[in-house]
């Protein structure tokens, strides 16, 4: 049979797990608790995992399955686990691979509840983590220790925009037996193959790109099924029995079912249809995007531009083999004052003041005044949000009429 290769065509034509009684084209919703046995023999076998059904949704449900195939088609994992959201899929990650007196490296350049997740939640149960400059080897080499059980990284930072070198952290890491654990959300899975850069463990925000403009909130953990768990103390045990399933069979049979973050049919439904769209939209978007850089850049009103695509952008090379044409579909972009921003925002006719990204439409936000809002200045600084910087996410609309919103915004000011 043919063995499709295109991005959307794989995701449009991954098979179901079984066949539809009703040949249904696309997976029903399920939207049901419990599945209904023939005898207790055959119950017995569902719960010990010997049987490949469906007992109770929050464990496993056969629409959530069918997002999960389609992202294991298109990302080439050995194993996918869809959650209720992002911060659900880092969370999980997480409490996978640290325990009380571990630490985790990661940079302060990080999505807002993630930063927190790191910096307070999991500190208030014994687990450190070491905020440090990524972009520097010599600084991750020197923070790592016996204890440390994960790198985290961003593949684009979040306001920041910043790009690690991903080949070469990813080297440092496994040098030191360490599992590399990145949030692609930024740059989804059509223009970035984790695998390629030495990704053990994938996150992703599915409320983003893939739900098909802001319909749902869903996560993803994506399990490349590259790292060798017996190097991790606490999954060493399990790695003996299960080798490289040894983190899947944790995360589905006690992480994941425990915390309870499962993804709703209904939303897997909907992300399952975004997903059909993914590069369509995202190719337009993060066209959007390479054009409206330029074009802020011509407006002598505007200070600076920030967008890893383009020229002039130290991260513009390495965003390029990474990412290839695609670069993001996110910029910032300064004013010379804060009240300067305010006001250009609220001239905006078409471009919607939301706290999205990668949504149908073009969304803006002041950083400094509404994610970074309960930190004060000092800390806003060291996390280089600051108080002249907007944040665009480019949507699908047609491009003249994008140019013509942001310059009539722009003509209004004093
Ligand atoms: C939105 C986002 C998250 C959190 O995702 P939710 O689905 O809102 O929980 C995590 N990381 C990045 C980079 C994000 O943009």
């Amino acid at each position: 049979m043919l063995k499709p290769e295109g991005f959307t065509t794989r995701v449009i034509h991954t098979p179901f797990s079984k066949e539809d009684a009703n040949h249904a084209l696309h997976q029903p919703i399920y939207s049901n608790a419990a599945f209904d046995f023939e005898s207790a023999e055959q119950m017995e076998l569902a719960f010990q995992g010997r049987l490949p059904v469906h007992a109770y949704s929050r464990i496993s449900n056969p629409t959530v399955e069918n997002f999960e195939l389609r992202i294991k088609q298109i990302t080439g994992a050995l194993n996918v686990t869809a959650l209720s959201s992002g911060m659900a899929a880092v969370s999980n990650t997480i409490f996978m691979l640290a325990s009380s007196g571990t630490n985790i490296i990661a940079s302060k350049h990080l999505f807002g509840n993630t930063y927190v997740f790191f910096d307070s939640t999991i500190r208030d149960f014994g687990i450190e983590t070491r905020f440090c400059d990524l972009t520097n080897n010599e600084e991750v080499k020197a923070n790592i220790d016996e204890n440390t059980v994960a790198v985290f990284v961003e593949t684009i930072t979040n306001p920041q925009l910043e790009v690690v070198d991903l080949e070469s952290l990813s080297k440092i890491v496994h040098e030191k037996n360490i599992p590399l654990v990145a949030d692609t959300t930024l740059t989804p899975p059509n223009v970035f193959n984790a695998k390629e850069f030495g990704i053990d463990i994938e996150v992703i925000s599915s409320t983003k790109c893939i739900s098909g403009g802001g319909t749902s909130i869903g996560g993803l953990i994506v399990d490349y099924g590259t790292f060798n768990w017996s190097k991790s103390k606490k999954l060493a045990p399990l790695a003996k029995r299960f080798g490289p399933f040894a983190f899947n069979y944790k995360l589905r049979r006690e992480v994941f079912r425990n915390l309870g973050a499962c993804l709703s049919p209904f939303a897997a439904y909907l992300q399952s249809l975004g997903l059909e769209t993914l590069q369509l939209r995202f190719e337009k978007a993060a066209n959007n995007c390479r054009e409206l850089a330029l074009f802020l850049e011509s407006i002598a009103k505007v200070k600076a531009v920030n967008y890893p695509g383009k020229d002039g952008s130290e991260f513009h090379k390495i965003s390029e083999r990474q990412f290839g044409a695609f670069p993001g579909a996110m910029l910032t972009f300064d004013f010379s004052t804060r009240e300067e921003c305010f006001a250009f925002m609220n001239n905006l006719d078409l471009i919607r003041r939301a706290t999205n990204v990668y949504d149908n439409k073009t969304l803006i936000l002041h950083p400094a005044s509404t994610i970074y809002c309960d930190f004060d200045q000092k800390t806003r600084e060291s996390l280089h949000v600051s108080d002249t910087m907007l944040r665009l996410s480019l949507g699908i609309e047609d491009i003249e009429d994008l140019k013509s919103d942001l310059t009539q915004a722009i003509n209004k000011l004093q």
